[in-house]
């Protein structure tokens, strides 16, 4: 592994590395050689990811459950350990919630950021790859989106995504720290051991857990938000990302802020998506092929602050970072099912 190879990256440090998108993470940074520690409070995921991680590499994740906005327990993490880099993902997720409780993630989202940075600037780590997001972008003029387009977000937790984007600009502007900033498009699908994968709490909030569900039998009918979009059948198309792809687009993006040393610019931004759209509908006759069997589904109104389209244009971090999603959606959904089927309640053991 080149990261390695070069003696540059060591130890990485994940926060939120349990959750859905950070397991994934863990697994490709151990599988390229490298030490991971995880701080993560739980509150979205279960230590059990963790322990799968292990599992699937044969290799140890040091676990720390910190809530990241507590300084004092953060900072003895950074006492105790030589942090190489830090992927950034702890943070509160959900669009629906931030709008009932816009506080909540400010404080939440931000703070936490705001601790993380100042430990950086103490400890003199100098590089941070943070997840943001495709809905940035609001609701794009047009498709594919490329980085350059207007950013506008339309909900607390968007704006929570912009204002750390600006919090990192900043401070890679006034300091040593090396900032990429990675907007992910629709990251669905798991491991292919089944091992991990996406675990939501209560109902999920979005589309390929809900399929999931629905074809496991745990729910009625999926409920496609609106049949009226100026699409290819009239539901939403978005760009959807398998995790794993997703996943190793991090250890591309540490590998290019090291290798470039004091050449590259301090403030990367890529888009990570596969380029292409699929619709609500594609995305249910897929898994009914992964499945074997129908999947009820009904249109109902559309959900407020949905876009009709959108998917990346990803040129960028095929050009700069080598990285290129590899995995076609029936891929993805094969995963998704394989996952549920083995952890038809998650990660919950009873
Ligand atoms: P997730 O909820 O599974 O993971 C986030 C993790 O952060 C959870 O394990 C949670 O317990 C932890 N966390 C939250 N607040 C914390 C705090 N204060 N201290 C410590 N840990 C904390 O979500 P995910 O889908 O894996 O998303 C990871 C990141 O990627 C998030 O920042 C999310 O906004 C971003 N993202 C996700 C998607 C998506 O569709 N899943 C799309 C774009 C961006
Ligand atoms: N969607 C849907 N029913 C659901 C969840 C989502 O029809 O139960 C649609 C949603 O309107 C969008 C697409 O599926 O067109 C992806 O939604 P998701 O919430 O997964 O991701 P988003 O792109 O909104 O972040």
């Amino acid at each position: 592994m080149r990261i390695l190879g070069r003696g540059r990256i060591k130890t990485v440090l994940v926060t939120g590395g349990a959750g859905y998108i950070g397991s994934h993470i863990c697994v490709e940074l151990l599988d390229a050689g490298l030490e991971v520690l995880v701080i993560d409070n739980l509150s979205n995921s279960s230590q059990e990811a963790l322990n799968r991680v292990e599992k699937i590499t044969g290799k140890t994740v040091l676990f720390y459950q910190i809530n990241l906005q507590d300084k004092a327990r953060v900072k003895t993490v950074f006492e105790t350990h030589t942090i190489d880099a830090v992927i950034h993902l702890a943070g509160l997720k959900s669009v629906g919630d931030s709008c009932r409780l816009p506080l909540e993630y400010y404080q939440n989202n931000i703070s936490s950021t705001l601790v993380l940075l100042e430990m950086l600037e103490q400890f003199s780590v100098r590089n941070i790859v943070f997840s943001s997001s495709a809905t940035v972008y609001g609701d794009p003029a047009t498709v594919p989106v490329t980085e350059q387009f207007p950013l506008r977000a339309t909900n607390p937790y968007g704006r929570t995504k912009l204002m750390i984007e600006e919090i990192l600009r900043d401070v890679a502007n006034a300091s040593h720290i090396k900032v990429v900033l990675l907007r992910y498009f629709n990251p669905i699908g798991a491991h292919e051991s089944g091992l991990i994968g996406e675990a939501p709490n209560g109902t999920p909030n979005n589309l390929l857990p809900y399929i999931s569900q629905v074809a496991m039998g745990q729910r009625d009918k999926v409920l496609i938000f609106g049949g009226d979009y100026p699409t290819i059948d009239g539901t939403g198309v978005r760009d959807y990302i398998h995790v794993v792809d997703l996943a190793k687009g991090h250890t591309k993006a540490l590998q290019e802020i090291v290798g470039n040393g004091s050449k590259g610019e301090s403030c990367q931004v890529y888009n990570l998506g596969t380029g292409h759209g699929h619709s609500v509908i594609e995305v249910i006759k897929a898994f009914e092929q992964a499945c074997g069997h129908k999947i009820i589904y009904e249109i109902v109104d559309r959900r407020s602050g949905d876009v009709a389209e959108c998917y990346a244009n990803p040129a960028l971090a095929n050009e700069k970072l080598n990285w290129r999603a590899e995995k076609e959606l029936s891929e993805m959904v094969m995963d998704a099912w394989h996952w549920q089927t083995q952890n038809p309640k998650g990660y919950k053991i009873d």
